[in-house]
């Protein structure tokens, strides 16, 4: 992509934009040059949508027509003149200087190593007033949108070459020339219906998982603050062009590679890019060497970096592909996703059942040959043996089925972001959740004032302590970035919380910022948990301060009482933090407020005049209680994150029941700092609750539970959680509060605040993991079961019970479909109730596997017995039935058959089993189907024989595992 650059040299055309209809704030404009061109169309969208006042716009390739909703005050002229510069027309003379125009960016520049004035002029951005539009149109049509590349899936036909190219794919050819030369046509062509049936049905179901898969991390950037035509205005990341000014605030994603212009305190956190977990602090006048690493280009911002604080002004230098963040995805862009740990489980399984499988078909070959049969036919049984039991594309059921879990969750309003991350859910031991806003609605309201050593709720404010009040709650009001807005008061909840109280004490917003405008202000940061405020005023100088009662007490000299300025003594300091902890243990969030009349430099944060405490109540979630309760019920471990104080965060811990056993274990993050990280690792797990938490303790948290060999969920609401969310297992974005930063770094997006997302997520996450259990053990027991009928009968002695072609029938009629349908079940009533599976453990155990075999071995060994006087059809339709049979015990492995409580009825296994049953009754009963597969008349005798042959298996598979789900209810489902 082009910075900026030339403009392609397109044909002028006689005919341009036309104006269809223009009313009042509506127009249709017409260009020929819009039809069946779906990327000029969205680029002139994009385009008109850049031009200030526009507040809709659409543009047809189809009709060749664009619409415009917009204010009265933009004209149909400005509307043709960029709708034309985004189609290509040559620029007019515009307000651009030359050097501007020229823009021969072949070569990327240097943007860090220049100053941002040089920087502003080569980029032909005009530092206050932004781009023109119709500039902007022009760039966006020659340099194309402001996109990161999609990484492509496979195709149809690739998918399905790879299934023709599978190891059971190259058995079954080698089956089909055996026939061939043996003079079994008929069996070649049924092996190659065969092929190319199981080949459809897994390219279909592949594909839909993957389209799922490549859905998973698009997440619509929110439209960010830019400047075009000198009006600010919100424009879709992806209309941003080269030399676009963009203003950057706390809490948003930088949307492209900017110079800056102008920053006052602001810092980024660059973790996406250089994995620096600390914000780092960026100034416009920063110039530094063209080889400058990423982390040191301090004059610049990068797309997929969050702001954390201050603002700023920047001018984008490059956009979409040619972003730092687009070069790295471009060289990602190639590389297959990795795979999950059960596809890479899965694989391995896969590869072991068929090195096993190999050898066991060699011996019955063998032995059927020492036995003297003819050897082709020995080789053919052999051969199709083994393409029986090879439970083929093991991977892909997982993948298939943990595809289906994520699409399962999206109608949940769950967005999962990562495939493997449907599976973690399910192994998630210890969720760490945010107290503010995850278990508190972060609606604070300030329940209580401590002033001159009185404790007064809100009707008392305004009593006899009415001036000190006035004092605090005006001092707290100017030192805070709270704004009037159309509905109400717009800033942080707890900002608000105290202007609402000063609003009702009757102190007008406006006024008190009229007069004492704010000079410079020091906000809160990592280690430092106040934000100070100085203004001038007619008055003189005022620094107001607020923040940790401990922190701002111990810069306080004074402290003011009703009969004006007192000393602040040491018995006056304890009865302070007396009340504090009694207010603190009330669940308030507590502040000290203080201020210093006569200035100075805010730095400089000495000799305050302490003013008293406010105590915050922030009301608990609804619903919050109960969720972690379902939590602890699922073996699950809690800790409440805050930055609060330990006495705080102890109140709302018990209100929440969050210990477990009754006793809360607050740990203060300040004791984590100096810890060793394996002392670290040996406390942190020990811990219900984190108190006075800075961002960087959160990642500290997370690694050190980690290290204790935890699987952890994390919750965040962004701007400094990225960090931590990232290094969580599994980080989890919060539904409307959450900061763009928190959604671009979690695993999952929840819709909504609502913790209830959370727990629907893990029990998604674990009836996923135990679908790819319940498929497996149907799979590998059935296909156990043929290996086994063939084996037995070639140690007996006996002929082949199953001709080839028999073979491939039931893996055909038998395998997929139940399969498919098992890997659907809704999640069991219980999940929630056991423990999670073991993420180090393999899928299967050894005790896992030992029952899949005796399961197959009951199945197999009643085809076997059913081979003594039956006739042959019995066997092949007795063992196909109890195949079909053996889906139903697969279903749980908690509750029998006929439980009540049992897994809820799945109407697709019963669909699945339905279509078997009909293909099984054809194959007897349809002439042409019976002679393919060689079956004889069955009579009653068979019928009697082939039903005992499929359901005494049932009887006995199910009463074996009877005996043991008591157990493994209280088990690790993996153990
Ligand atoms: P949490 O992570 O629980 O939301 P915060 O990090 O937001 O906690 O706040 C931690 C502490 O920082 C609070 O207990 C308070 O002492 C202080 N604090 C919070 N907001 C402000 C603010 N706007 N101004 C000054 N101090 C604040
Ligand atoms: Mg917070």
């Amino acid at each position: 992509m082009r910075t900026g650059g030339s403009l392609p040299a397109r044909p002028r055309r006689a005919v341009g934009v036309a104006i269809v209809h223009a009313l009042p704030g509506r127009y249709r404009l017409a260009d020929p040059r819009l039809r069946r061109a779906p990327e000029r169309a969205e680029a002139a969208r994009l385009a008109l949508l850049g031009v200030p006042g526009v507040t809709q716009a659409s543009a047809s390739a189809v009709t060749g027509t664009a619409l415009v909703r917009c204010a009265a005050s933009v004209t149909a002229s400005r509307l043709r003149a960029v709708l034309g510069a985004a189609l290509g027309d040559p620029p007019r003379a515009r307000s651009l200087s030359a050097a501007a125009r020229a823009q021969p960016c072949e070569e990327p520049h240097a943007w860090h190593a220049m100053p941002a004035e040089a920087a502003a002029a080569a980029l032909g951005c005009a530092p206050k007033r932004g781009l023109p539009p119709a500039e902007a149109a022009a760039r966006l049509a020659a340099g194309g949108p402001n996109l990161l590349a999609r990484t492509e899936g496979r195709s149809a036909t690739a998918i399905f070459a790879e299934q023709l190219t599978s190891v059971p794919v190259a058995l079954l050819g080698a089956s089909a020339v055996v026939s061939i030369a043996t003079g079994g046509l008929a069996d070649a062509v049924a092996i190659g219906a065969v092929v190319l049936l199981n080949a459809g049905i897994a390219t279909a179901t592949e594909r839909s998982a993957e389209r799922t898969i490549r859905g998973l991390s698009e997440v619509t950037p929110a439209p960010v603050p830019a400047m075009r035509g000198g009006k600010r205005m919100l424009l879709p990341v992806a209309a941003l062009v080269p030399g676009d000014l963009i203003l950057l605030e706390p809490g948003i994603l930088v949307p492209a590679d900017a110079r800056l212009i102008a920053a006052t305190d602001l810092t980024v956190n660059e973790s996406a890019l250089t994995g620096e977990s600390l914000p780092v602090t960026k100034d416009a006048a920063a110039r530094v060497p063209v080889e400058a690493p990423l982390g040191e280009r301090h004059g610049m911002v990068f797309r997929g970096t969050g702001v954390t604080g201050g603002s700023g002004l920047a001018i984008v230098t490059a956009t979409g592909a040619a972003t730092e963040i687009g070069r790295i995805q471009a060289l990602l862009g190639a590389v297959r996703p990795p795979q999950t740990p059960i596809e890479r489980q899965l694989g391995e399984v896969g590869r072991e059942l068929m090195l096993v499988n190999g050898v066991i078909c060699a011996a019955v070959g063998g032995i059927g040959l020492l036995r003297g049969q003819p050897w082709p036919e020995m080789l053919r049984s052999a051969i199709s043996l083994a393409v029986a039991a090879v439970p083929e594309g093991l991977p892909a059921v997982a993948t298939t089925t943990l595809a289906l879990g994520i699409q399962d969750m999206r109608h949940r309003q769950i967005l999962v972001r990562r495939l493997d991350a449907v599976e973690t859910l399910g192994a998630v031991e210890v969720v760490c959740l945010d107290k503010t806003g995850t278990l508190t609605a972060n609606r604070m309201a300030t329940a209580a004032l401590h002033l001159d050593g009185t404790l007064l709720a809100p009707a008392m404010f305004a009593g006899a302590h009415r001036g000190v009040a006035a004092a605090l709650l005006e001092t707290a009001t100017l030192c805070s970035d709270v704004e009037e807005a159309a509905d109400g008061l717009a800033g942080s909840p707890t900002e608000t919380a105290l202007v609402r109280a000063a609003q009702e004490l009757g102190l007008d917003l406006a006024r008190l910022r009229a007069c004492w405008p704010r000079e410079k202000a020091v906000s809160r940061a990592e280690g430092r948990k106040r934000m100070t405020t100085l203004h001038r005023g007619r008055g003189g100088a005022l620094l107001a301060m607020k923040g940790d009662p401990a922190e701002v007490l111990a810069l306080c000299t004074k402290r003011l009482t009703m009969s004006g300025e007192a000393t602040l003594d040491a018995k006056a300091r304890e009865a302070i933090m007396a009340a504090n902890d009694r207010m603190a243990g009330q669940a308030l969030r507590v502040l000290g407020v203080a201020r210093r009349q006569g200035g100075g430099d805010p730095q400089d944060e000495e000799g305050l005049t302490w003013l008293g405490l406010a105590g915050l109540a922030d009301p608990l979630r609804p619903g919050a209680a109960a969720a972690i309760h379902a939590l602890h019920v699922a073996g699950i471990r809690t800790m409440m994150i805050t930055g609060d104080q330990s006495a705080t965060a102890y109140a709302i811990a018990k209100e929440l029941g969050l210990p477990r056993d009754g006793e809360v274990r607050v740990l203060e993050a300040g004791a984590l700092r100096d810890l060793p990280p394996e002392a670290l690792a040996a406390l942190a797990p020990q811990a219900d609750v984190f108190a006075r938490v800075s961002p960087s303790n959160k990642l500290q948290i997370v690694r050190a539970l980690q290290a204790s060999g935890r699987i952890v969920a994390m919750t965040g609401d962004g701007i400094n959680d990225g960090p931590a969310l990232r290094a969580a297992e599994i980080g989890i974005a919060m539904g409307g509060a959450g900061t763009d930063v928190a959604r671009e770094v979690a695993d999952i997006v929840l819709a909504t605040d609502d913790l209830g997302g959370l727990i629907d997520a893990i029990e998604l996450g674990r009836a996923t993991y135990a679908n790819i259990r319940k498929v497996l053990r149907y799979l590998v027991g059935t296909n156990a079961s043929e290996t086994m009928v063939m084996l037995g009968a070639a140690i007996v002695g006996l002929p082949a019970p199953l001709t080839p072609m028999q073979l491939l029938w039931l893996n055909l009629v038998s395998d997929p479909l139940p399969a498919l349908a098992l890997g659907l079940e809704a999640p069991e009533p219980d999940v929630l109730e056991q423990l999670p599976h073991d993420p180090r453990a393999p899928i299967l155990s050894p005790t896992d596997f030992r029952r899949l075999l005796r399961e197959g071995a009951v199945i197999g060994g009643a085809a076997l017995a059913s081979t003594f006087g039956a006739p042959p059809a019995a066997t092949f339709h007795g063992l196909t039935l109890a195949q079909l049979a053996h889906a139903f015990l697969c279903r749980s492995e908690t509750h029998g058959l006929f439980d009540r409580d049992g897994p809820p009825m799945n109407a697709r296994l019963v669909g699945a089993i339905g279509i078997c049953l009909a293909l099984q009754a054809a194959a007897q009963g349809v002439g042409p189907l019976r002679r393919l597969l060689g079956l004889g008349p069955l009579g009653p005798a068979g019928f009697a024989a082939t039903a005992a042959t499929a359901l005494v298996p049932l009887a006995v598979n199910g009463i074996i595992s009877a005996a043991s789900q008591r157990r493994r209810q209280q088990e690790r489902p993996n153990a």
